[in-house]
Parts: C-alpha cells; sequence; structure tokens
C-alpha cells in the first residue's frame, strides 16, 4: 500500500501520514503487540552507565538516526537494562502487574491526545473517569458527593490532599476569627510512607510521628495524646491502610472516632493496600475508612494498571478545589464555567486522563474479576506465610495482614542476604531485595501479580536451606 507523502520533507514530515511514519508506527506496533502477548517476559536487570553508554553509541543528531534503528537500541539494549516489574518473580518493592486491557488502552489513551484537564475539553474522559472514582468511593464507603482526580502517583496524592487539609484548616480559623499556629502539624505513625515526611517538607509544616503497637497498627489511644498536647496545630491525622514495608492497616475506626473530639482531617494513605478492600477476604481490616477526608489508592499497584496513576477522592471535593484551583486570565473561561475540571483537585494543570485504563480494565473484565484476583494474592501470601512459619531455618517477623511477606533466614547477616538476592537476578531467577526491620536484616516477598504462584515461592524458600 503507498500513500502519498505530503509535505514529507518539509517540516509536517512528523505529522503527516506518510510511508515512513506508516511503517514506523508498524513498527512500534509490532514490537507493543509482541511484547503485550509474550507468554513470558525476561526479568531482566539493570546495566551500568558506563556500559549502557558503550553500547547505545549513536546519539540524537540533526538527522536523525530512523526508527528502525531507535527501535532497535531500545528493545535490544534500554529494554532488557530495565528489571520487568510485571514479571512473576518480582518480588520486591511493590510490583505491577497490568492487566492486557489496561496496557492495550493506555496506548489508545495516547493515540488520540486527550485532554484530561478539563470539562470543555474533554468531558468524555472526564466522566469515565470520574465514574470510575465514583465507583472506587461507593467501594470505600464514601458518601455520595465523594470525588477527586487521578494523579500521577501516591507521592502527589498524599501532598494534594494535605495541602487541601491546609487549606481547609487555615479558611475555618480565618472564619472563625483565629490565627494560624506558629507551625502546622500533621500526625502520623513510625510507619506511615517516606512520601509523607516528603509532602511535610515541601508544605514546611511539622510532621508528629507517634509509635504503634507492636504489631504495627496505629490505634486511637496512640494518636490522642498528640492531639491533646498540640491542640489546633494539627490540621491532619494520616493513617496507612497498608503498610509499605508490612502490608499492616493501621486501626482507622479508632483514629476516625477521635474526629467526636478533635478537629483534624483524617486522610487515609492506601496507595498500597487499599485495593484489597475489594476483596471479601480483607475487606474486614478496612472498617473506619469510610469516615476519611481524602483517601489515596494507585492504581499503578494493586488495581492492575501500567504506571502511573493514583486516585486521589475527597469526602468534599470543595475543599481540593478551593485549595488547588490555579488562577490566570487565560484560565478564566475554564474557571467560571460551573462543570468539573479534574486539574482543580491537585497539584497540576495538564493531564493524561491517566485513570481511563482502569476505566477500561474494570469495564472489560468487571469488579467480579479483580476481587478474585486479589483474593489469590491474598491467599498466595498467607499460604506461604505458613509455609516460611514451618520452616526451622525461617522465621516470619509478623503474619501478614495483606500480601506483604517479611521472613528472616536464621542466622544469616546483611552481606549473606545481599549476596543471595544478588544470585536470583543474576541467574535471572527472582528479584527480592533485602529489607530491615529495628535493625535487623530480613527478606521481603511482596505478592500482587496473579501469576505469582505458591509453587514459585515455596521454590525460592528452598533456596535459603
Ligand atoms: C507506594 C506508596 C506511596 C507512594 O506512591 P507512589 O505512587 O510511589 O508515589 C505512598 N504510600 C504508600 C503506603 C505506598 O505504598
Amino acid at each position: 500500500m503507498t500513500h502519498p507523502a505530503p509535505g514529507s520533507s518539509g517540516p509536517a514530515r512528523m505529522h503527516e501520514v506518510t510511508d515512513e511514519n506508516v511503517r514506523l508506527i508498524d513498527r512500534v506496533l509490532d514490537f507493543s503487540r509482541r511484547r503485550l502477548l509474550a507468554s513470558e517476559v525476561p526479568l531482566d536487570k539493570p546495566m551500568s552507565e558506563r556500559e549502557l553508554s558503550r553500547l547505545v553509541n549513536e546519539r540524537i543528531s540533526e538527522e536523525g538516526m530512523g526508527a528502525d534503528r531507535a527501535l532497535s537500541v531500545f528493545e535490544h539494549i534500554l529494554s532488557p537494562a530495565c528489571i520487568s516489574t510485571d514479571h512473576p518473580q518480582y518480588l520486591a518493592f511493590i510490583p505491577s502487574a497490568p492487566t492486557k486491557a489496561a496496557q492495550a488502552f493506555d496506548m489508545a489513551v495516547s493515540a488520540t491526545a486527550l485532554y484530561g484537564g478539563s470539562w470543555m475539553e474533554g468531558s468524555g474522559v472526564v466522566h469515565a473517569e470520574n465514574e470510575t472514582l465514583a465507583w472506587l468511593a461507593g467501594e470505600f464507603g464514601l458518601p455520595a458527593g465523594a470525588g477527586g482526580v487521578f494523579v500521577q502517583g501516591g507521592t502527589i496524592g498524599n501532598l494534594s490532599a494535605l495541602v487541601a487539609a491546609r487549606d481547609d484548616a487555615k479558611r475555618r480559623r480565618r472564619a472563625a476569627g483565629g490565627s494560624a499556629p506558629d507551625s502546622w502539624i500533621v500526625v502520623c505513625s513510625e510507619e506511615a510512607h517516606s512520601s509523607i515526611a516528603s509532602a511535610a517538607a515541601v508544605m514546611d509544616v511539622e510532621v508528629v510521628t507517634v509509635p504503634t503497637d507492636e504489631d504495627g497498627q496505629l490505634r486511637g489511644a496512640h494518636v490522642r495524646p498528640a492531639l491533646a498536647e498540640h491542640g489546633d496545630a494539627v490540621f491532619a491525622v494520616v493513617a496507612t491502610a497498608g503498610s509499605t514495608n508490612f502490608g499492616i492497616v493501621d486501626d482507622l475506626r479508632s483514629v476516625a472516632d477521635l474526629k467526636r473530639e478533635f478537629d483534624f482531617w483524617f486522610h487515609v494513605d492506601g496507595a498500597y493496600g487499599l485495593a484489597a478492600m475489594l476483596s471479601p477476604i480483607a475487606r474486614h481490616r478496612f472498617a473506619g475508612v469510610e469516615d476519611a477526608d481524602s483517601l489515596i489508592v494507585d492504581p499503578h499497584k494493586w488495581l492492575y494498571t501500567p504506571f502511573d496513576s493514583c486516585a486521589l477522592l475527597y469526602r468534599t471535593p470543595e475543599a481540593g478545589r478551593l485549595a488547588h484551583t490555579q488562577h490566570a486570565a487565560y484560565l478564566d473561561t475554564l474557571n467560571e464555567a460551573p462543570e468539573w475540571n479534574p486539574s482543580d483537585y491537585a497539584i497540576q494543570l495538564t493531564r493524561r486522563a491517566r485513570g481511563l485504563p482502569l476505566w477500561f480494565s474494570l469495564s472489560t473484565y468487571g469488579a467480579g474479576a479483580y476481587r478474585a484476583a486479589i483474593g489469590q494474592a491474598l491467599t498466595v501470601a498467607h499460604d506461604i506465610a505458613a509455609e516460611i512459619a514451618s520452616r526451622p531455618e525461617l522465621r516470619l517477623v509478623r503474619d501478614p495482614q495483606l500480601s506483604v511477606v517479611v521472613f528472616e533466614r536464621i542466622g544469616w547477616e546483611a552481606a549473606d542476604y545481599a549476596a543471595w538476592s544478588d544470585r536470583l537476578l543474576e541467574a535471572q531467577t527472582a528479584f527480592v531485595t533485602p529489607s530491615s526491620h529495628r535493625g535487623r536484616s530480613n527478606l521481603r516477598f511482596a505478592v500482587l501479580n496473579p501469576r505469582t504462584t505458591l509453587a514459585q515461592l515455596t521454590v525460592l524458600l528452598d533456596t535459603l536451606r
């Protein structure tokens, strides 16, 4: 098939339907199709900067190297220098396991140049994203009227929620004729994610960390003394619904109940774990989340979408809008309209409609498929924990609540763990990184990929004998 190639050497060469561009699109789609449909993907591993500089010997130039060569560099050098986060034996940090529908549709989002920032430009996609957010809000028991936006990740989600919380506190303080404290305070547990401290640093507010139970859970009884001591200076309390290290869900109910005695914004960081509420196996652990003033959950973690996506929900979205709407003459036509503009609910302006892959995947497979996949990960984690507990050379550090399993190899030092982990990656068997708790080294399996099996994990334990 031949195509007319208007302006094929002119400035529009990159944008026209030319033979060159048709070929290039076919190549990239072919590559993507192969990767999406591969029954097994290589685990791969990082390379040094030196090695990569040596291998990639073609540079960006005035003339360009052409799509074939650029794609070849990507396929054969750059991509293999990246660990496949969707590999079933990727068990470090928090894995990613996007569904086929979510991955395929992420490409469609790019292909259509959709703008997800305002209703005026993107009403159709904003509608679909809002339907998805409303569905999530319903799962978490938030009232009708809750809403928010999909942002880049949990870090930005937490920051945006806390900025809204402080703005709300300031506004109400001003309305009551009070003045701002010398320093605003956010209260969280010692197990809270590092992004809370990062948000506090950006906002120039103080973090008061309170201890947890021996089992790692934050309870209302731990938070009360901090609220009593710091009073009005506390603008928010953050609870974690699935800590990254251990998958521990704080006692959300008892923290939420403190709102009857104290005035604060209750934020729930569920970036990793809140997705487990979709499964009847774990649902009961999240009682109290329905009282959150804001919460986050990352679809790019346990809701099976590609990077990058975090759902940020506000109980009263107006608080988010007042805090985050940007004002500029050229934006007036948007701001004066009564419609829902996603840009107004977080720290962002231009935005990709990054909620659409989740909308498409949920619409395609149905929520039941999600419940089953999440339930399977919970079951595999529970079963491998039981296996670990039964082996004399291993020690389970804590019973898993969700799908993170932390354990020690008795007699091993940090260097032994590191060497074992390096060997596994070198042999392309698995990606498991050592961690530590209270100064003791340990190993940690984070399971969420439905293709991760109990048998695969058991084989890994055998290498620890
Ligand atoms: C991963 C995680 C975050 C940060 O989310 P990003 O999407 O990586 O920015 C925040 N809180 C918790 C509990 C997490 O697990």
